[in-house]
C-alpha cells in the first residue's frame, strides 16, 4: 500500500486520503505557488494505526524515502547538528476542524542542532525561540504535559513584557527549565533524536483524532468518526527570524458578509500559532502593504490565483521569512450563512459559476439560520462596548466564564453567553451550550470566531474594551461591571455588546418573504430572492405546508406554499368548544349526539371557509379528527379530586368522570383514535366532512375557489377506509361536491405494506412520517427522546434522531413500498408527506429521490424545503 505521497504527488481531489490540508497542499504545489517541500502520510494509514495501535509495517520505509528526498530537495538533513533541517508534523483531516487536533513545529531540533541553527542563521534569538517552542508544543501535544507548566515558567521570566522581548539569554534558560519541566512530567527526558520526534509527534497527530474535543466537534458537526486524519510532514520556513519576518491568516473576500477586498490578520516576528491562539494582538493585513510591499503583493496575486481556481471564497496561511513569501495553507474558507448566498451570487455575477452551481453551493439548514430573528436595537441606546462581528445573529443570556458553568447552566435550561479572552478547543462543550460566545481578543480568524461560525453560532470577538477576569467571574467595560449570572446581549452582524436583554425583530429575510421589503433590497435579499427562484425553476417536487388556521395558511402562501399539506381540525375543538365536545361524549342516544354534532357544524364550517379563502386555487389537505377523545376531557385525577371534595354532588362532574374512566388507556396512542373514532362515534366524521362541503360551496359562492381534499387518519386496512368513504361521499353528493377528493395517511406499517390495496380506495396518500417513525421503531417520541435517545446517539445506533432525518433503510423503506404499490395499483395515485421530516433538508432530498409529488411542511420550512427541493432535483 502506498502510505506517503510528496506534495507533487497529490491534488485537490484527493481529500479522502490526503485530507484537506494535504490536498490542497499538492494543488498549490501544481499552481506553482510558493509552499515549502513536504509529503502527506494518508488518512489510511491512521486508520490502519487507530485500529491496531500500531504504525502500518510498510509506513516506516516510505518515510524513510521521502524524507530522504525531502533532505535532498533541501539540501539538509533533518536535525543535523551543524545545519539542520527543521519540519512541522501537522494534522489534516478530511473536513476540517479548526483547532481540533494537533500540530507540531520546529521538530529537528535539538541540544546540538540548536546551535547549527543559530551558525546559520546568524540569529541565536530565533534559534533559543525555535526550540523553547519545540519543547513546549511536543510536550503539551506530545507527551500530555499541562500547558500552564510552561506557561507559568514563561510568564515568570517575562513579567511585564511581551514575548518579542525575551533576550536570547533569557530563552536560552527557558529552554532549560522547559526540559526540566519535560522531564519531570513524562519521566524521561526530552528526545534528542530527530527522526524520533518525528514518528512520535506523527503518531500523537493520529492520536489527535480520538481526542474528546475532536469527537465532540465531529458529532456537532455530523463529520464521520471513522475517516482518520492524514500527517502533513512540512520543511518549516520561520516567521520569527526577525521583523522583516512574520506569519498570517487571511481570507480572499470577507467571510461574514461576503464584501470583496483584504481581509486578514498580520503578526511580525511570530510562529504560526501564535496568530490563532491571541498571543499578541495582531495588525489587519492592509499593514503588510506598508511593511513588506513586495510580500503584500505577491500574497495578492496568490489570492486572486487561489479565488479563480478554487472559484470560491479561500482562506489562507502564509508565512513570510525574511521578506520571502511562503503559503502553508489554503482551503474553501467556512463562511457566514448570509455570505454563502451573498459570494455565490457575486461569483455567478463575475462570470466563475453558473446558477446551478450557486444554488448546489447553498443548504436549507443555512436558509433556515437566516430566518432567525435579529435585534431591534434602534431605541436600546448605546451599547457598552463593540467588538468584531464574527459570526451573525442575536444573542441574549447570561454571563458566564467558563465552559463548564456555561454546561451546566444551559442543562438547567438557561440561556447564556460565554465570556472568554479568547477560547481553545477545550471551550467546545460550553461554545456548543452557549446561545454566543464573546472574547476580548482575537480576530475574525481567531478560534472563537471560526468555530461559532462553523456551527451557526452568534460571536462577538476581539473586544478589547472588555477586561475579562476569569477567576473572578467578571468583567469589566469602560468602568462598567458584569459579573457572573446578568444578562447581556451581543450582535454577531454589527458587533454590538449590550447590558440587559434587547428586543429582537424578523430578520430582512423574513420581511422579504412576509412581502415587506422588496427582492433588492440589500445584497442577501437579492440573492436569496435569486438563487430561491432558481430552485423553484428547478424542482420537481412541490411544496405544501402544514397550516390549521387562515392566518398561518397566508403566511406560508408568502412564504411560497403551493396549498395545505395537512390542516389538523383538533384544535378546532378546544378552547370554550371543549363544553361541545364534552357534550357529544356524554351523549345518552342518538339523538343527544347528533344535536351536539349540529351545534359544531357552523363553527367548522366557518374554519374551513377561512382557510379556503387564504388557499384560494390551492389544494388543501384536512385531516379529519384524530387524537384520542380524552384528550378534549379534564384529566382522571382532577376530575376525581374535584368530585371526592365537593360539598354536594354534581351530577355532570360525575358523569365526565365516569366517562373518563371508561376511556381510559394505557397506551393512547395506539389506542381509539384516527379513523377507529370515525367508525366508532358514528356522526362525527359525517359531521366534519359536511362542514367541508358545505365551506367549499359557500366560498365558491362568493366567487372563490376552493379545493378541499379530505384525508383519514391512521388508516391501516383498505376496509376501514372504505366504510368511511362510502358514507363520506354520500355526504358530498347531497351537499352537492361529489367528486372531492378522499385520500389517507399512511402512517400505521400495515398501511404502508398493503398500501397496493389501500390505493384502490384513495385518491392520494400523503405519509404521516411521524407516527410512521413512531410505530415503526416501536418507541413513543414524547418519551423516548429525553430518555435513552442520547445514549443511542453514542452507540451511533443512529447518527442523528429519526425524527429529525427520516431513517432511509427503514421508515425509508415503508415509504418506498408503499409509494410503488401504491402507484402500481393506481398510477395517478398524488403522494406526499405531511410529517415534520418534510422540512428537514436531508428528508427532502429523500422524498425527491423515492418519487413523491410534494413534500409539506410548517410554514417558516417551506422556503428550506423549496431550496433543498431545487438542490435535490440538480
Ligand atoms: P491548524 O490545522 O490548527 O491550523 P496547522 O497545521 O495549519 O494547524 O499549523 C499550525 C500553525 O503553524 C499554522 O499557523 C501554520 O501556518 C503554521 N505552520 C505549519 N507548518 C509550518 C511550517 N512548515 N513552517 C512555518 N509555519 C508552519
Ligand atoms: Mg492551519
Ligand atoms: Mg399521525
Amino acid at each position: 500500500t502506498k502510505y506517503v505521497y510528496d506534495f507533487a504527488e497529490g491534488n485537490k481531489d484527493l481529500k479522502d486520503l490526503l485530507g484537506g490540508k494535504g490536498a490542497n497542499l499538492a494543488e498549490m504545489v501544481r499552481l506553482g505557488l510558493p509552499v515549502p517541500p513536504g509529503f502527506t502520510i494518508t488518512t489510511e494509514a491512521c486508520r490502519e494505526y487507530l485500529a491496531a495501535g500500531r504504525p502500518p509495517d510498510e509506513l516506516a520505509a516510505q518515510v524513510d524515502a521521502h524524507l530522504a528526498a525531502l533532505e535532498a530537495t533541501m539540501g539538509r538533513r533533518l536535525g543535523e547538528p551543524a545545519d539542520p533541517l527543521l519540519v512541522s508534523v501537522r494534522s489534516g483531516a478530511k473536513f476540517s476542524m479548526p483547532g481540533m487536533m494537533e500540530t507540531v513545529l520546529n521538530v529537528g531540533l535539538t541540544d546540538a542542532s540548536v546551535h547549527g541553527l543559530a551558525a546559520r542563521s546568524g540569529n541565536e534569538r530565533f534559534a533559543w525561540d525555535s526550540y523553547r517552542r519545540l519543547i513546549q508544543m511536543f510536550g503539551k501535544t506530545v507527551c500530555d504535559v499541562p500547558g500552564e507548566a510552561f506557561e507559568h515558567a514563561m510568564d515568570r521570566v517575562k513579567g511585564e513584557r511581551a514575548d518579542v522581548d525575551l533576550t536570547t539569554e533569557e530563552l536560552r534558560g527557558l529552554v532549560g527549565e522547559f526540559k526540566a519541566i519535560f522531564a519531570e512530567h513524562t519521566g524521561r527526558d526530552f528526545p534528542q533524536d530527530p527522526r524520533e520526534q518525528m514518528d512520535l509527534a506523527t503518531n500523537a497527530v493520529f492520536d489527535s483524532w480520538n481526542a474528546e474535543r475532536a469527537v465532540l466537534y465531529r458529532r456537532q458537526e455530523r463529520i464521520p468518526a471513522d475517516l482518520g486524519t492524514a500527517v502533513n510532514i512540512v520543511a518549516m520556513v520561520f516567521g520569527n527570524l526577525g521583523p522583516d519576518s512574520g506569519t498570517g491568516v487571511a481570507f480572499t473576500r470577507d467571510p461574514a458578509t461576503g464584501a470583496r477586498g483584504v481581509y486578514g490578520d498580520y503578526l511580525a516576528n511570530a510562529q504560526g500559532e501564535d496568530v490563532v491562539a491571541g498571543i499578541r494582538n495582531t495588525v489587519p493585513l492592509q499593514e503588510l502593504e506598508q511593511l513588506d510591499p513586495k510580500s503584500f503583493a505577491e500574497l495578492m496575486a496568490i489570492m486572486a490565483t487561489l479565488e479563480g481556481h478554487y472559484r470560491d471564497l479561500c482562506d489562507i496561511e502564509f508565512t513570510i521569512e525574511a521578506g520571502r513569501l511562503w503559503m502553508l495553507q489554503t482551503r474553501v474558507g467556512k463562511r457566514t450563512a448570509a455570505a454563502a448566498f451573498i459570494i455565490a451570487s457575486q461569483l455567478v455575477d463575475e462570470g466563475m459559476i453558473d446558477l446551478d452551481e450557486a444554488l448546489r453551493r447553498q443548504s436549507g439548514a443555512r436558509l433556515a439560520q437566516l430566518m432567525f430573528p435579529t435585534f431591534d436595537d434602534k431605541d436600546v441606546g448605546e451599547p457598552l462596548a463593540k467588538g468584531i462581528a464574527a459570526s451573525p445573529g442575536a444573542a441574549v443570556g447570561r454571563a458566564v466564564f467558563d465552559s463548564a458553568r456555561a454546561v451546566e447552566e444551559a442543562a438547567k435550561g438557561e440561556k447564556v453567553i460565554l465570556v472568554r479572552r479568547e477560547t481553545n478547543p477545550d471551550d467546545l462543550p460550553g461554545m456548543i451550550a452557549a446561545q454566543g460566545i464573546l472574547t476580548s481578543r482575537g480576530g475574525k480568524t481567531s478560534h472563537a470566531a471560526v468555530v461559532a461560525r462553523g456551527m451557526g453560532k452568534t460571536c462577538v470577538c476581539g473586544a478589547d474594551a472588555l477586561e475579562v477576569d476569569t477567576a473572578g467571574k467578571q468583567v469589566t467595560v469602560n468602568g462598567t461591571t458584569v459579573r457572573e449570572g446578568d444578562l447581556i446581549s451581543i450582535d454577531g452582524t454589527s458587533g454590538a455588546i449590550f447590558l440587559g436583554e434587547v428586543p429582537v425583530q424578523p430578520s430582512p429575510v423574513v420581511r422579504y418573504f412576509d412581502g415587506d421589503l422588496a427582492p433588492d433590497a440589500d445584497p442577501l435579499v437579492a440573492a436569496v430572492h435569486r438563487l430561491l427562484t432558481r430552485a423553484d425553476e428547478r424542482r420537481r417536487l412541490g411544496v405544501r405546508t402544514n397550516a390549521d388556521t387562515g392566518e398561518d395558511a397566508a403566511r406560508a402562501r408568502r412564504f411560497g406554499a403551493q396549498g395545505i399539506g395537512l390542516c389538523r381540525t383538533e384544535h378546532m375543538f378546544l378552547g370554550e368548544r371543549r363544553a361541545m365536545v364534552e357534550r357529544l361524549i356524554l351523549a345518552d342516544g342518538p339523538d343527544e349526539q347528533q344535536h351536539a354534532l349540529d351545534a359544531l357544524l357552523p363553527l367548522q364550517r366557518d374554519d374551513f371557509a377561512e382557510i379556503f379563502r387564504a388557499m384560494d386555487g390551492l389544494p388543501v389537505t384536512i385531516r379529519l379528527i384524530d387524537p384520542p377523545l380524552h384528550e378534549f376531557l379534564p384529566p382522571l385525577e382532577e376530575l376525581a379530586v374535584a368530585v371526592a371534595t365537593a360539598e354536594t354532588p354534581d351530577p355532570h362532574q360525575e358523569a365526565l368522570l365516569a366517562a373518563v374512566r371508561r376511556m381510559h388507556e394505557q397506551n393512547p396512542m395506539l389506542g381509539l383514535r384516527g379513523v377507529r373514532l370515525g367508525l366508532v362515534i358514528p356522526g362525527l366524521f359525517g359531521m366534519q366532512v359536511r362542514a367541508i362541503a358545505q365551506a367549499a360551496a359557500k366560498v365558491r359562492g362568493e366567487g372563490g375557489d376552493p379545493r378541499p381534499e379530505i384525508m383519514v387518519p391512521l388508516v391501516g386496512a383498505v376496509q376501514e377506509l372504505e366504510a368511511v368513504r362510502a358514507d363520506a361521499e354520500r355526504i358530498l353528493a347531497e351537499e352537492g361536491t361529489a367528486g372531492t377528493p378522499i385520500g389517507t395517511m399512511i402512517e400505521v406499517p400495515r398501511a404502508a405494506l398493503t398500501a397496493g390495496q389501500i390505493a384502490e380506495a384513495a385518491d392520494f396518500f400523503s405519509f404521516g412520517t411521524n407516527d410512521l417513525t413512531q410505530m415503526g421503531w416501536g418507541f413513543s417520541r414524547d418519551d423516548v427522546e429525553g430518555s435513552f435517545f442520547s445514549r443511542y446517539l453514542e452507540l451511533g445506533v443512529f447518527g442523528v434522531s429519526p425524527f429529525e432525518t427520516l431513517d432511509r433503510d427503514g421508515i425509508g423503506r415503508l415509504v418506498r413500498i408503499a409509494v410503488q404499490e401504491g402507484r402500481q395499483a393506481r398510477p395517478d395515485l398524488k403522494i406526499g408527506v405531511c410529517g415534520e421530516h418534510g422540512g428537514d433538508p436531508e428528508s427532502v432530498r429523500f422524498f425527491d429521490e423515492a418519487g413523491l409529488d410534494y413534500v409539506s411542511c410548517s410554514p417558516f420550512r417551506v422556503p428550506v424545503a423549496r431550496l433543498e427541493a431545487g438542490r435535490a432535483a440538480l
